[in-house]
């Protein structure tokens, strides 16, 4: 897949899947804006992502997504950087899981806040810049989105409301040169997950007809799909990359 000379904005760009997002845009040839939470993470994502691909400009943001004001300075800084944005990765997400019986009204905002509000604030502030340049916004929701999880009240219902606006843009946007489609990670090998018990990851890997977590590279690739040229009438889509798990 060729990126040549665009501008990618990823959010939760500094480790896991953000991470293998960034560097395989940079890989075909895009220049890469990370925001991403933790400044350290920022730096040494931006290292990452340069030393497999020495020719990219890649900058680096310190944003929490569900802040809209920061959200708005890494847009203005983004623009000021680059002069451009040609894609916007809505990626950065968080769990905080509980059955509902448990799950308090700070879990619940916790999660809506960043993985909901968070898609409409980096869009709502990058969508003019996306108009100007044809762009392509790449919403990460998930295969809970689509079917519900045991503890995942806050995080399915927010990944859920992902798609939504994800086919609601595709509507307003597509008019205006802009593509918006969404991809359903299944299970993916990366720190999110880390707090699964293991026999209930065992459990989930049996369920993937491919018996195995997917690797942060092979969303990525998906992504990278979705943003080029490749995909230009590929548009309100909700891609599954989950090894075959909703068969
Ligand atoms: P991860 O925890 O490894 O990475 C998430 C990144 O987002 C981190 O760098 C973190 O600092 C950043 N982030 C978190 N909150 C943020 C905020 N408020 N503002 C800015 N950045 C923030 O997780 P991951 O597995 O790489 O997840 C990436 C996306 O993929 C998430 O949206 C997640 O819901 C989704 N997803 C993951 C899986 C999986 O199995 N790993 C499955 C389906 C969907």
């Amino acid at each position: 897949m060729d990126l040549s000379g665009k501008v990618i904005v990823v959010t939760g760009g500094a480790q896991g899947i953000g991470l293998a997002i960034a560097q395989r845009c940079a890989a075909s040839g895009a220049h890469v804006a990370i925001w991403d939470l933790r400044e350290d993470a920022v730096t040494a994502a931006i290292d990452t992502v340069r030393s497999d691909a020495p020719q990219a400009k890649v900058a680096g943001f310190t944003v929490n997504v569900a802040d809209m004001d920061a959200v708005r300075e890494a847009a203005a800084g983004t623009l000021g950087a680059f002069g451009r944005i040609d894609g916007l990765v809505n990626n950065a997400g968080i769990v905080a899981d509980a059955q509902l019986t448990k799950m308090s009204e700070e879990q619940w905002d916790r999660v809506i806040d960043v993985n909901l509000k968070g898609v409409f604030n980096c869009t709502r502030s990058t969508v003019d810049a996306l108009i100007s340049s044809a762009g392509a916004i790449v919403n990460i929701s998930s295969i809970v989105g689509l079917s519900g999880n045991f503890g995942q009240t806050n995080y399915a219902a927010a990944k859920a409301g992902v798609l939504g606006m994800t086919k609601t843009w595709s509507r307003e946007l597509g008019r205006k040169g802009v593509r918006c489609n969404a991809v359903c990670p299944g299970f993916i090998s990366t720190a999110i997950i880390k707090d699964v018990p293991q026999h209930v990851m065992d459990e989930m890997v049996q369920k993937v007809p491919q018996k195995r977590l997917g690797k942060p590279g092979e969303i990525a690739s998906a992504v990278v799909f979705l943003l080029s040229d490749e995909a230009s009438y590929v548009n309100g889509a909700t891609l599954e990359v989950t090894g075959g798990l909703t068969i």
